[in-house]
């Protein structure tokens, strides 16, 4: 088969720009190496939507950062992204902070940040009671804002492929060969797929990519870790702000982020490594997260955390995003470097692909069919009492709960396993539900979840898998009814 686009990385990135392609009259394949969209850098992260305070003016960064922003109000209607307004406080506690912040409110109007405003510290603290009581002032960024990574990751994703997108998961390329008409692009399942464009969104993985078309890639990935705790949703209301410190040059420093399903996320620390694959959490990056975030706010429920976890940045060489046609091979369209922020700025990436540097070389006709609506599934836990009856009324397998923790129902487990991008794994159920996501993190509701999945899609429940291909629970039954 030959195809106008090929799109390498089905994470926010690469699932942003497929659903802008699909926009026009055009044929486009995404490939992904895991067996879902979105299980790297765009599944681990602190989940804002920031407001474009901070990138260095004139920088790629700064530009699609403050549109990205913008356009999540969009993508909110039309693929029905969850969006927290929660807004952020950027806290000061020294003279030389207050000064920084200062600087960031003139970056702020320099970026074209809508609204902003200096806070004094009662103003602060009465808005935010549990802010350290050093704080001196604080920088209001009423824009911020915090979505669901993954759900924005999925709802591209499936949109795109209602609109025609073609997606081969647990599929790595693993080679590209120049041709006169374009590329041929190889995988580990000994597929060879051609196209006339290929689109690199490989994330940590891009200058990998960028090497096999390139000599001298412009590029190199300098993987960046951040570690972080989550606190239980029972928590929820202990600050109603992303809480920053003041950067400094080692980055944004730790952050205490409430999350749109109720969670307090504290973290990330900043720390260079050599794999962008290790996300192992380790006891120096922790402690370092507790001390720096105790900081910004007093009586962190630390005794409610419900897990840890680690996000790879793709920070690179070059600094600023490196968003640009192939030097060395044309028609080669290389998204590299996309660290912080990759996540708010996706759908302008998705625009900026499209406006300059495709259409620049190219006349696309609009796809005339695209629906720019992806409904959500609108599951037990979001419905109202009377909602909850009418489902149970039409449905009585609303009756029974698979996750507690989280109410999820077996329908709802039902609808995800059958959607575009099915979640046929008990980690894609748990991103797509809920179901393990709660305070037992998955001690009860899994084997439910497993029994469902072999269920509906014909497995056996030992061929389930927990993500990865061989990365299966059970090695038999132990009770079987006769
Ligand atoms: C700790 C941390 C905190 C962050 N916080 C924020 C934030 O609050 N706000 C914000 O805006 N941004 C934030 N970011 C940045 C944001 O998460 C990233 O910029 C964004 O997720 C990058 O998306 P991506 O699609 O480029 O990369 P990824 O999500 O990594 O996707 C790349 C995909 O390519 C696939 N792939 C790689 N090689 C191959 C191959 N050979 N064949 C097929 N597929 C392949 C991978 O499997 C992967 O799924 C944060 C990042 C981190 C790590």
């Amino acid at each position: 088969m030959k195809y106008d686009f090929i799109i390498i990385g089905a994470g926010v990135v690469g699932a942003s720009v497929a659903r802008e392609l699909m926009k026009y009259d055009v044929t486009a394949l995404m490939i992904e190496r895991e067996n879902d969209v979105c299980n790297h850098a765009s599944l681990a992260n602190s989940a804002i939507v920031h407001s474009g305070h901070d990138p260095v003016p004139g920088s790629l960064k700064a530009k699609l950062n403050v549109e990205g922003n913008a356009l999540y109000e969009q993508l909110e209607k039309e693929i029905e992204i969850p969006l927290l307004r929660s807004g952020a406080f950027m806290v000061a506690q020294t003279d030389e902070e207050v000064e920084t912040l200062m600087n960031l409110r003139d970056r702020a109007k320099e970026n074209g940040v809508p609204e902003y405003r200096l806070l004094d510290r009662e103003e602060a603290l009465k808005q935010e009671p549990n802010l350290h009581p050093d704080v001196k002032m604080v920088l209001d960024l009423p824009t911020t804002k915090v979505t669901y990574p993954w759900e924005v990751t999925l709802a591209s994703a499936e949109n795109a492929i209602d609109n025609g997108l073609d997606f081969k998961k647990a599929t790595e390329v693993t080679g590209i060969e120049k041709t006169n008409e374009g590329f041929k692009v190889k995988t580990n399942k000994g597929d060879v797929f051609k196209s006339r464009y290929v689109i690199n969104a490989a994330g940590g993985f891009s200058d990998k990519i960028a090497k096999m078309v390139e000599k001298t890639p412009e590029f190199e990935i300098t993987p960046r870790r951040g570690e972080y705790f989550v606190i239980d949703r029972h928590m929820e209301g202990f600050v109603d702000h992303v809480l920053y410190p003041t950067p400094s040059s080692k980055g944004k420093g730790v952050l205490i982020t409430p999350q749109v399903h109720g969670e307090l996320l504290i973290g990330p620390n900043s720390e260079f490594q050599d794999d962008p694959e290790n996300v192992d959490n380790t006891k120096a990056g922790l402690s370092f997260v507790r001390k720096e975030s105790m900081r910004l706010a007093h009586n962190i429920p630390f005794n409610k955390v419900i897990r840890t976890f680690t996000g790879v940045r793709a920070s690179s060489t070059h600094k600023d995003f490196y968003i640009s046609e192939s030097k060395e091979a044309p028609n080669f369209i290389h998204l590299g470097g996309i660290d912080s922020p990759g996540l708010t700025a996706a759908p302008a990436i998705g625009r900026y692909v499209l406006e300059e540097i495709i259409m620049k070389k190219e006349t696309l006709l609009e796809n005339k069919d695209f629906n720019p609506y992806r409904k959500k599934i609108h599951q037990f836990h979001d419905m109202s009492e009377k909602e909850k009856q009418e489902a149970f009324r039409f449905d009585p397998r609303y009756g029974n709960l698979i996750c507690k923790c989280e109410k999820v129902t077996e329908p709802d487990v039902v609808h995800h396993i059958n959607r575009s991008v099915p979640g046929d794994t008990v980690k894609g159920i748990k991103k797509r539900s809920r179901a393990g996501a709660g305070l037992c993190q998955g001690g009860y509701c899994e084997h439910n979840v497993i029994h469902l999945i072999a269920r509906e899609t014909g497995k056996k429940v030992t061929e389930v898998e927990y993500y990865d291909e061989h990365s299966n629970i059970l090695k038999g039954e132990t009770k079987v009814k006769k």
